[in-house]
């Protein structure tokens, strides 16, 4: 088992997309980083993850912003591990949102409108169009967007990646070791981490421990408000290329920000390169409950048929479950806790993460080592209005 360090500029918690691309970052500008993670890589919500890099399901706003500077960085990314021969299966495959009823098609045009007055590439498809990308769609169709940024990537490989660069930069990982305590100072600041295999000092720490940074954020003293918001997808049989693209019906972005006490669906449908074929989603506040929702997995594969009659054939092979890390106002939380300096957070993305990893690695880059952020990062801070009062709010009911 690996040896902690004494020391280290930064300590990163949690080994999952978010942490991963935080070392890399880190240790890339020159930090000695250790990475800490109670199980092995990916022993949290980024397994769980269908790996869609998405701009198209945002609204025009911060979350957009990051997910635009976020896409770049895949891009780059992809293209840089591909240069060292390392596969992340990144496809820049694209996204089509489409709808079935006149309601649809009128929110898909107004969607288009705001997101492309925010530098979206959006391409309106006619209706009888659509089939140019997707053969086996419904015709049933009353419209259709295509977005060509949309990405996917696998997830588990991105954060083996991930981590296998920031150990090139010279930052260690070490799996099997949770973290129990955070040290500070009489001034507050943070000075060390406590392990149960013994401490590191730094007066860094990035809390990038996903639907766990809450506990993290207790060991320091300080309550963040994140929850679980559970997700379940379905898997079909390998088959050769029946879904070429993200596709999903335009009920998908309303569904995101639904009132979370409502368990919620939206077909979301892709193929991915091993052949079988992905179908979400659904959002639910049922705590940790393990138990699949068989109603809505049933709903789920319903909607799924209406969309791709041809999936009616086809065989599931199995389904799964995660938990998406949920803040009360939708919004990742990113930077330093000003409660305790040195603390700082990179969590919160819910259903986002994957997509959202590379721009929140850049933010909390810039903001240990002080450079300018290249997007405002005040939106995501911890002190934000939204992030207790929509925390209250939902505590009321309202
Ligand atoms: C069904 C489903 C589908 C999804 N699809 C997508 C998608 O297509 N695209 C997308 O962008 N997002 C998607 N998401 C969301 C995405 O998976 C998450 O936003 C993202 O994985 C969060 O990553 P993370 O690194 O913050 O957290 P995690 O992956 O949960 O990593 C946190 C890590 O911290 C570790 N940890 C916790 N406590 C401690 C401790 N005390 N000491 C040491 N280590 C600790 C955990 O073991 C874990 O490995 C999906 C989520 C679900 C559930």
């Amino acid at each position: 088992m690996s040896r902690l360090p004494a020391t280290a500029d930064a300590v990163v918690i949690g080994a999952g997309i978010v942490g991963a691309a935080c070392a890399d970052a880190l240790a890339a500008a020159g930090r000695s980083v250790a990475v800490l993670e109670r199980h092995a890589l990916t022993g949290g919500t980024t397994a769980a993850g269908e790996g869609n890099l998405l701009v198209s399901d945002k609204e025009p706003g911060p979350e957009l912003d990051l997910a635009l500077l976020a896409n770049r960085g895949w891009t780059t990314l992809g293209a840089a591990l591909a240069d060292d021969g390392v596969d992340i299966e990144l496809e820049a495959k694209g996204g089509l949102m489409v709808a079935t009823t006149d309601a649809g098609r009128d929110a898909i045009d107004a969607l288009a409108e705001r997101q492309r007055a925010a530098g979206v590439v959006v391409e309106q498809v006619a209706a009888e169009d659509a089939h140019r990308f997707e053969p086996h769609l419904t015709r049933e169709l009353t419209a259709a967007s295509y977005y060509p940024q949309d990405q996917q990537v696998q997830p588990v490989k991105a954060v083996a990646a991930l981590l296998e660069r920031a150990r090139g930069h010279g930052a260690t990982f070490h799996p099997a070791t949770r973290v129990t305590g955070l040290h500070h100072g009489r001034d507050g600041r943070l000075t060390g981490v406590a392990t149960e295999r013994g401490t590191v000092g730094t007066e860094v720490v990035v809390n990038a421990a996903g639907l766990w940074s809450a506990e993290v954020a207790e060991l320091a003293g300080v309550h963040l408000p994140i929850r679980p918001r559970r997700g379940q997808i379905l898997v079909t049989e390998p088959l050769p290329r029946l879904v070429h693209r993200k596709v999903y019906d335009a009920d998908y972005v309303g569904t995101i920000a639904a009132d979370p006490a409502e368990a919620a669906l939206s077909a979301v449908i892709e193929g991915t390169r091993a052949g079988t074929i992905l179908i979400g989603s659904s959002r639910e506040l049922v705590g940790l409950d393990r138990n699949p929702n068989w109603d809505l997995l049933a709903r789920m594969a319903a909607r799924a048929i209406d969309l791709f009659p041809v999936l009616a054939e086809v065989r599931l092979l199995r389904t799964y479950l995660g938990f998406r890390p949920y803040p009360p106002d939708h919004l990742p939380v990113i930077g330093e806790d000003h409660r305790i300096p040195g603390l700082f957070h990179a969590t919160g993305h819910e259903g986002a993460g994957i997509g959202l990893a590379p721009a929140t690695a850049r933010l909390i880059a810039a903001a240990v080592t002080g450079q300018r952020a290249p997007i405002d990062p005040s939106p995501f801070a911890v002190d934000r209005p939204g992030l207790l009062a929509g925390e209250e709010a939902a505590r009321a009911g309202t």
